[in-house]
């Protein structure tokens, strides 16, 4: 007998899972998603106001993963204890296998799993996802929904005649001929696959998604066991601003720490935000987002410096204990004033979160989407 697909979508706090979560339900609420996020116990709260906000809207329960669900102290305390203190960073990054990969894929076991990832249109990035065989990643927000493993297995050439006998049989007649032109065209060192999945993209999103499909039924995919998945009719492409657009339309609104607010220099003001979810000392923020932290949550910036001994910190170059001095604090700002003044010229973007995004692209899909 067939096992049953479970289709699931994580929900990181970020403005990106919110919309998709959104988009989903509106778009597909004929599929049985479940909804589930995993609890550091370190996330903001406006993280968990957005949760909450969000069951209300999907009328759903949002599954509450928690890492070290029979231990006394929050998930993160926990594992840093048994890390001796270790404070995780890019380089050691053991919090979010512990604390997000490794519930997710207990949650999962040997299921057969569908993961909806919010990675929109304009990005150019996979994230930090499960490669476990029966995890298969869906991106609902890209011209191309398909994680790049399974276009590089369904467009390698040794596939070529199985892809034509797939479009044969296949009922394309509002499909263009081209479709298969390209299909039978060689990947090389001069033609690459991203231009190949490009150009077929470009020729008939339908019919790709149509000949990926039929691909997937010969392996052992987890789609391969779906009789049908909605989503082949998908040609949405959607950017930042149409999340934005997605989140204020639901009512659910963006993330309250998104929200743009305004400091004082010795010369001039700004406005600052935070640019992303996750736990309020993650060492991927910027130093702005520290000054952030510092004068909008002071006490979580004293709970980051609890955290700040045995010669560990959350930053390579300086302590928390350093940077809450007054000068320091000028100096971030006036760095930061500068670096945003730089990046209007260069993107023409005057959008504050444009400007902290563009680190985006660091760290996991769990934590930031
Ligand atoms: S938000 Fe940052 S600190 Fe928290 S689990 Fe993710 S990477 Fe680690």
């Amino acid at each position: 007998m067939k096992k049953k697909v479970r289709h699931l979508l994580g929900i990181s706090g970020g403005k990106d899972s919110a919309a998709l979560a959104i988009y989903m339900r509106n778009n597909y609420p004929d599929l049985d998603i479940e909804y589930y996020t995993s609890d550091t116990g370190k996330e903001l709260d406006e993280t968990y106001r957005l949760i909450e906000d969000l069951e209300i809207y999907l009328g759903k329960k949002i599954i509450r993963l928690s890492a070290a669900s029979n231990s006394h102290e929050t998930p993160f305390d926990h594992f840093l204890k048994m890390y001796g203190g270790f404070l995780p960073s890019s380089q050691a990054r053991w919090c979010t296998n512990k604390l997000k990969l490794e519930p997710f894929e207990r949650f999962v076991g040997d299921d057969l799993v569908i993961s909806y990832v919010g990675i929109r249109g304009d990005e150019n990035r996979e994230g930090y996802i499960s490669k476990k065989s029966n995890i298969q990643s869906i991106f609902p927000f890209r011209r191309n929904i398909w994680s790049e493993d399974v276009t590089m297995k369904a467009f390698g050439n040794q596939n070529i005649s199985l892809l034509e006998e797939i479009f044969m049989s296949l009922n394309l007649e509002n499909i263009e001929e081209q479709l298969i032109e390209i299909v039978r065209k060689p990947v090389s060192p001069r033609y690459t696959l991203d231009t190949k999945v490009s150009q077929l993209l470009e020729s008939s999103i339908k019919g790709t998604n149509e000949l990926i499909y039929g691909y997937l039924k010969t392996t052992d995919y987890p789609l391969a066991g779906d009789t049908s998945f909605p989503l082949l009719n998908n040609e949405d492409n959607l950017d930042r601003e149409n999340i934005f657009q997605i989140l204020e339309d639901s009512g659910i609104g963006i993330p309250k720490y998104y929200k743009e607010l305004e400091f004082n220099t010795a010369t001039k003001n700004g406005k600052y935000a935070r640019s992303r979810s996750g736990c309020f000392f993650c060492f991927y923020q910027q130093k702005i987002e520290w000054v952030w932290l510092l004068e909008q949550h002071p006490e979580l910036y004293g709970q980051a410096m609890q955290y700040e001994k045995d010669g560990y910190t959350w930053m390579q170059d300086e302590s928390l204990e350093q940077l809450r001095e007054p000068e320091r604090v000028e100096k971030i700002k006036q760095d930061y004033l500068k670096k945003l003044e730089r990046s209007r010229e260069k993107t023409g973007s005057s959008l504050l979160v444009d400007i902290l995004a563009e680190s985006e692209g660091e760290g996991c899909a769990s934590c930031f989407i």
